[in-house]
């Protein structure tokens, strides 16, 4: 059993990422990044933190637009249009969630997709899906990025994804079936999870919820990865009960220092890559 190190792993990427940063600047380019934050959600706030932290690191400059909880959907839609029109911003994240009575898909819509760092825009995922060039979503393509680092076989492999959204799941899925894997994909209407889940040789959880997977859910040897981000106030859980678990596999990601770092390193990755384009 391995336990697959995230942090170093997003390490290295940003180090790489931070050479490369270098080369544009030397050539008077500046990557920028621009990030919406509507309302005052903690965890929102923690994610924004983390990647700002990561673009300085790695040279990408960073701007943050904060807005009200009560903003209007016009507002936030011309705000869109005036970062897709700027020319000194490469890519714009807007955080998730944002409140209720605003609408989410037409605002990932309006991101023009060379700018849609999150690949969440349905152009960027209708191109995933055709296996296409695109901006992949940070948290799957990390995900590959370290079945790779792993030399994890993914060809003729069996992946099952606990969790069909359409930030995780079904991006997730779509990237594994872009590399031969033959995928299953489960939710909360899935008959006979455990059945399921135990002929996978890479399961991946995002679910979110604490522990949900555990070592009788899962086949000696298995490849472990658990997307999944549960505070409470015992600390930090991630979607599998990681330590009953881990002896079962063959690798496993560990809750923290998993697959979080890699969704960052990612995320600067795809601002580097719009920069570029
Ligand atoms: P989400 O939108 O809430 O989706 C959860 C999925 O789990 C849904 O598809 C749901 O099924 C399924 N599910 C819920 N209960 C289930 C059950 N009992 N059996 C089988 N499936 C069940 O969540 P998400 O945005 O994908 O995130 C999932 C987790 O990953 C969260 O903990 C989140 O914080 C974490 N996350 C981590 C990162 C990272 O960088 N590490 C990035 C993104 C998200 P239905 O579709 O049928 O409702």
């Amino acid at each position: 059993m391995e336990i697959i190190d995230g942090k170093a792993l997003a390490k290295v990427t940003r180090e790489n990422l931070k050479k490369e940063a270098e080369e544009l600047r030397a050539k008077g380019i500046v990557p920028k990044l621009a990030v919406i934050l509507v309302g005052s959600d903690k965890a929102s706030q923690i994610y924004v933190r983390n990647k700002s932290k990561a673009c300085e690191e790695v040279g990408i400059e960073y701007e943050e637009i904060l807005l009200e909880e009560d903003t209007k959907m016009d507002t936030l839609l011309d705000i869109i249009d005036d970062l897709n029109n700027r020319a000194d911003i490469n890519g714009i994240l807007l955080q998730s969630p944002i409140p209720e009575h605003l609408d989410i898909n037409e605002a990932f819509r309006r991101i023009s997709p060379e700018k849609d760092v999150d690949g969440f825009n349905p152009i960027s995922l209708g191109k995933l899906c055709l296996n296409q060039d695109t901006f992949v979503s940070c948290t799957p393509y990390g995900i590959m990025k370290i079945l790779e680092a792993y030399n994890i076989d993914i060809r003729g492999k069996h992946a099952v994804i606990i969790g069909r959204s359409n930030i995780v799941g079904k991006p997730m899925s779509l990237c594994l079936l872009n590399k031969d894997a033959t995928v299953t994909i489960c939710h909360s209407k899935t008959k006979n999870l455990k059945e399921i889940t135990q002929q996978a040789d890479i399961l991946i959880a995002a679910i979110g919820k604490k522990q949900f997977v555990t070592a009788d859910m899962v086949k000696t040897g298995a490849v472990v990865i658990d997307v999944g981000i549960n505070r409470t106030e015992e600390g930090l859980f991630g979607d599998v009960d990681f330590e009953n678990v881990k002896e079962k596999t063959s690798f496993i990601t560990p809750v923290p220092g998993g697959v979080g770092p890699m969704t960052v390193a990612m995320l600067m990755n795809n601002i580097i890559k719009a920069t570029k384009l």
